[in-house]
């Protein structure tokens, strides 16, 4: 392995920003959640209601019977999320290869040897500029990494070598290894695989006839071996489509339909990526090679095609309408992250051009994405 892989797990996250932004609940039971009389589940809870045995997923009713002194917040996700942006950016300082796994972890490659110095220095610098307690498990691959970190929690780092794995790992109960739920730690319980290292002695052709495939995966896990590469995420920071004209174009319908095409696949782009933009800029070269851009940037983040386009002809209309044209182009940026548009609430005002854009991009992602008329090509038919 060329890297040392690290696993960075902020600890009881949204508890711990409850209680870094009021100082006076510090070392005080902190449960983030839902209400107890609306059947509301435990969010986060701080390493104090732990000792309580409150859980995450618990009810809330439950939890506070078990602490009737806790003190219950509802989940404030606006602000962790700007905290996880942030911590994100501290790992940044440290390597671009990073694989966020969820709001509150990550997995970063570093330079073989530094895994160490390099997880010190982001647990005081996250500690130091945000206040925020963070387990760091260090090793060469992710499976390693991850059950290093499990072993640091709470506020603590750990190292877990592949050497270390007899001693260290096989004694733990077999659950630890990721794939192992419920469902198959009872199964492996029944063949007597109760700890890590009754799953590593195992033999291979058992556990295939037991699993199939997974039950190699699950062999090689319990041995340490793990060659999952990660997953990395290359911040996007805009995306544009252009088009050169082969000839001046002095038609403004047809400048418009181009621009309506760019505009299509532009969002198309976006939403491939789960992302919304708020800022749309239009490109124009004019026949004297002058090119100008201009943007605007809106209120609501967006990923549709119309509101691209619609804002874009606004564009053209007041900066770019005296013909003829070389190039028409079209770029979003101020890029964030978005869910399906599948899951939008119903009864929301663009509902139907979202489902049409929903079976467009499936038709697109199967058959490329020419598979649809463009505009221009209809033009031109005419
Ligand atoms: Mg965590």
């Amino acid at each position: 392995m060329k890297h040392d892989i690290i696993l960075c797990d902020l600890d009881a996250f949204f508890a711990s920003v409850e209680q870094f932004d009021r100082p006076e609940l510090r070392g005080k039971t902190v449960i983030v959640g839902g209400s107890p009389d609306a059947r509301g589940v435990v969010s986060t809870c701080s390493y104090e209601a732990r000792k309580y045995g409150i859980r995450s997923a618990m009810p809330v009713k439950k939890a506070l019977a078990l602490c009737p002194e806790a003190v219950l917040l509802p989940v404030n996700m606006e602000r962790y999320k700007k905290l996880s942006e942030k911590v994100l950016k501290i790992f940044e300082r440290f390597t671009p290869d990073i694989e966020p796994i969820s709001i509150d972890e990550a997995y970063l490659a570093l330079k073989k040897g530094t895994g160490c110095e390099t997880a010190v220095k982001i647990r005081s610098t996250v500690r130091e500029e945000l206040g925020l307690p963070i387990s760091i498990g260090i090793s060469i691959n992710k499976l390693l990494a991850k059950i290093a970190c499990e072993l640091a929690k709470p506020d603590n780092l750990k190292t877990l070598w592949p050497e270390d794995v007899p001693n260290t790992m096989w004694p733990l109960p077999v659950k630890l290894i990721p794939g192992v739920g419920p469902v198959t730690e009872k199964k492996l319980n029944l063949y007597g695989i109760k700890t890590v290292g009754d799953l590593a002695r195992f033999p291979a052709d058992g556990l295939v006839n037991i699993f199939g495939k997974n039950g190699i995966v699950l062999k090689h896990y319990a041995n340490g071996h793990d060659d999952r590469e990660l997953e990395l995420v290359h911040k996007v920071r805009s995306i544009s489509e252009e088009t050169t004209f082969p000839q001046d174009v002095f038609d403004r319908k047809f400048a418009l339909a181009t621009l309506f095409d760019l505009s299509a696949e532009v969002g198309y782009r976006l939403r491939c990526k789960s992302l919304r933009a708020r800022t749309i800029s239009l490109k124009l070269r004019f026949a004297d090679f002058k090119t100008i851009t201009r943007d605007i940037t809106l209120n609501e983040p967006f990923d549709t095609e119309s509101a691209i386009y619609n804002t874009v002809k606004d564009l053209f209309t007041r900066y770019g309408d005296n013909p003829p044209w070389r190039l028409v182009g079209v770029r979003v940026s101020g890029l964030e992250n978005w869910q399906q548009l599948s899951i939008l609430p119903p009864g929301d005002s663009g509902e139907k051009e979202k489902k049409l854009i929903l079976i467009r991009d499936r038709l697109r992602k199967k058959y490329g994405f020419e598979i649809l008329y463009s505009a221009r090509k209809l033009m031109k038919k005419q």
